[in-house]
C-alpha cells in the first residue's frame, strides 16, 4: 500500500500534495481548499469523512455495479441474497458475455466444467510465471521506513521478502495482458486445485492491483471477454473469471454495506474458541498437518495463497474448531496483501464460518481430508491417512469434520443440504472416541 501511494505521488509529479501526517486530522489541518474523497472502504472510514467539513464524498469506484442497482435487486429479494442470482443480473445490466439477452452458449455458469484435481503426477501447472516486479528506490525508502518502524517496535506479521505484487498501474496492466494471453486458459479448470510447489498455479494474483485501485475490473471483464470472443480463449475459464469479478467480488462488496454493522459480529453456530498463538502467529513450522502447514508458509512468506487455500484449509480449519468468527476478520484481515475490511466480512463470517446461518450461501464450506486428497497434491507427504478419523494418523480435517458436524447439528438440521451429511453422521460407530480424540487435540497445532 506505502509502495503504491508513493509511486503514484511520484507519478503525478507536481499535481500531488503528498503529506506525511500521524492522522489524517492532521493532514488536512494542512489544506485550505474543499475537498474531495471516494467512498471509502470501511464503515470507519465513511463515518469519518462523513463527519468533515469542506469534504464531498464522491461514489465508489472500482466496482462494477452501483450501490442503488444492487439495492435494488437485493430489496426485491427479501430473503436470502445467493450470489448466483446476482451474477446473472449484473451479466444482464452491463451486457458481459451475452447474445441479446441470451447467455453465450446458452448456459450462465460452466462451473461443472472446471473443479478439477491438479494434473495426474504434475508438481505445477503448464503456464509461465507472472512477469515479474523490480523493485526501486521508492521501495527502497518504504524498506527503510518499515525497518525503522520495526526497530521503534511496531510488530508487522509474516516474513519480509520481495515485492510480489504490483504497485503500479504500468506493472498492474502488464500482469493482466500477461494473463488474460498465457494463464486464463487454465484458470477454469484448475481454480479449485491445489499444488504444494506451485501455489498460484493458473490463478490472476491481481486482487491487491483491483483493490488497490490499478485496475479496473470491468477493464479486466472486456479483456477476458475479448479474449473469449476474438481469440478464442475456453469459454469455461472466461466466465469463470467473469464470475469472479462482476460477481463474486461486486458482491461481496455490497454485502459488507447492505448487511448491517451487526453482520461483522454475527456468530449464530456459536463458536467460541479463541484462535489459538500458532495460527494467529502464523507459524507453520508448528504444524505438521501437510496442507495446513504449507498454506499457512505461503501467508507467512507471501501474504497470499489462492481461494482455495484461504476457504477450504483456512477457513475449513476454523470453522471446524470452533474459532471465533470475529477473530478470523482480523486474522485474515492483518495476514493478507489483498486484505481489507469489506473483503473479509462476508467471505470470512458467511461464507466461510456460516455465521450468519445461511444468509449469503446455501451450506458451510466444511470438508474432510477426502476433500483435500482430491483436489490437491498435499496428503501424500502427511503424517496423516486423509481416510483415518480414529488413532495416531488420523486426520484433522476429516475427524474435525464429524466433531464439527456434531456440535453443529441442531442449527444446521433445518438445512436440506445438509441432511445427507447428518444422516452419516447418525451411521458411525466410533463417534464418542472421534469426539474424545478431537476434544484433546484443542488449541494444539494438528
Ligand atoms: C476466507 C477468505 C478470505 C478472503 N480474503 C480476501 C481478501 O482479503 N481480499 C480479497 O481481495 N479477496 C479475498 N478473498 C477472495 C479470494 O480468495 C481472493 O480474492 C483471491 O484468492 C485472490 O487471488 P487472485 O487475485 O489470484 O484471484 P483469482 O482467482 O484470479 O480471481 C480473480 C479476482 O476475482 C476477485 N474475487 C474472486 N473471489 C472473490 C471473493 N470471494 N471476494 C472478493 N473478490 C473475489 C478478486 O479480485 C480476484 O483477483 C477471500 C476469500 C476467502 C474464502
Ligand atoms: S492427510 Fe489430512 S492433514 Fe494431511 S494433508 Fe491430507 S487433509 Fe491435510
Amino acid at each position: 500500500m506505502l509502495s503504491a501511494l508513493r509511486h503514484r505521488a511520484a507519478e503525478l509529479g507536481d499535481r500531488a500534495v503528498h503529506l506525511r501526517t500521524e492522522t489524517y486530522r492532521d493532514a488536512l489541518r494542512q489544506v485550505d481548499e474543499p475537498l474531495e474523497v471516494c467512498h471509502p472502504t470501511s464503515r470507519r472510514a465513511r463515518e469519518f469523512v462523513r463527519g468533515l467539513d469542506r469534504v464531498a464524498v464522491l461514489p465508489p469506484r472500482g466496482f462494477v455495479t452501483a450501490q442503488p442497482d444492487f439495492v435494488a435487486w437485493a430489496d426485491e429479494r427479501r430473503g436470502a441474497l445467493r450470489m448466483e442470482d446476482f451474477y446473472r443480473y449484473a451479466r444482464r445490466l452491463h451486457d458481459v458475455l451475452m447474445d441479446d439477452d441470451v447467455p453465450v452458449s446458452g448456459r450462465w455458469n460452466l462451473d461443472a466444467d472446471n473443479r478439477q484435481p491438479p494434473p495426474k503426477g504434475a508438481t505445477r501447472l503448464d503456464v509461465p510465471d507472472p512477469p515479474e516486479i523490480v523493485e526501486d528506490d521508492i521501495d527502497a525508502q518504504v524498506r527503510e521506513d518499515l525497518d525503522r518502524w520495526a526497530a521503534e517496535g511496531i510488530e508487522f506479521v509474516g516474513r519480509d521478502g520481495p515485492r510480489r505484487f504490483p504497485a503500479t498501474r504500468a506493472e498492474a496492466l502488464a500482469r493482466l495482458r500477461h494473463f488474460v494471453d498465457h494463464r486464463l486458459a487454465l484458470f477454469g479448470p484448475y481454480g479449485d486445485a491445489m499444488l504444494s510447489t506451485d501455489p498460484a498455479m493458473a490463478h490472476s494474483m491481481l486482487s491487491a492491483a483491483f483493490n488497490l485501485g490499478l485496475l479496473d475490473p470491468m477493464e479486466a471483464v472486456r479483456s477476458a471477454e475479448r479474449a473469449h470472443r476474438v481469440d478464442g480463449a475456453p469459454l469455461s475459464s472466461v466466465e469463470g473469471f467473469v464470475r469472479q469479478l462482476i460477481g463474486w467480488r461486486d458482491f461481496v462488496w455490497h454485502l459488507y454495506w447492505y448487511f448491517d454493522a451487526g453482520y461483522r459480529s454475527s456468530n449464530r453456530l456459536a463458536a467460541n474458541r479463541s484462535i489459538p498463538a500458532w495460527f494467529a502467529d502464523i507459524d507453520a513450522d508448528a504444524v505438521q498437518a501437510s496442507c495446513l502447514s504449507d498454506v499457512l508458509a505461503g501467508v507467512r512468506d507471501r501474504g497470499w495463497v489462492h481461494h482455495i487455500p484461504r476457504l477450504m484449509v483456512l477457513g475449513n480449519y476454523g470453522l471446524q474448531r470452533g474459532w471465533r468468527p470475529g477473530e478470523l476478520v482480523d486474522w485474515f484481515h492483518r495476514s493478507f496483501v489483498d486484505g481489507y475490511e469489506w473483503v473479509m466480512t462476508a467471505n470470512v463470517v458467511g461464507m466461510s464460518q456460516y455465521a450468519d446461518l445461511g444468509r449469503m450461501s446455501t451450506r458451510p464450506y466444511a470438508a474432510g481430508g477426502a476433500y483435500v486428497n482430491r483436489m490437491s497434491d498435499y496428503c501424500g507427504g502427511c503424517r496423516y491417512d486423509p481416510r483415518h478419523r480414529l488413532g495416531v494418523d488420523a486426520c484433522p480435517f476429516t475427524a474435525g469434520y464429524w466433531a464439527f458436524l456434531d456440535r453443529a447439528r441442531d442449527r444446521l438440521g433445518g438445512n436440506v443440504r445438509m441432511t445427507r451429511s447428518l444422516r452419516q453422521l447418525e451411521q458411525i460407530d466410533d463417534l464418542p472416541a472421534v469426539l474424545a480424540q478431537e476434544q484433546a487435540r484443542g488449541p494444539h497445532a494438528p
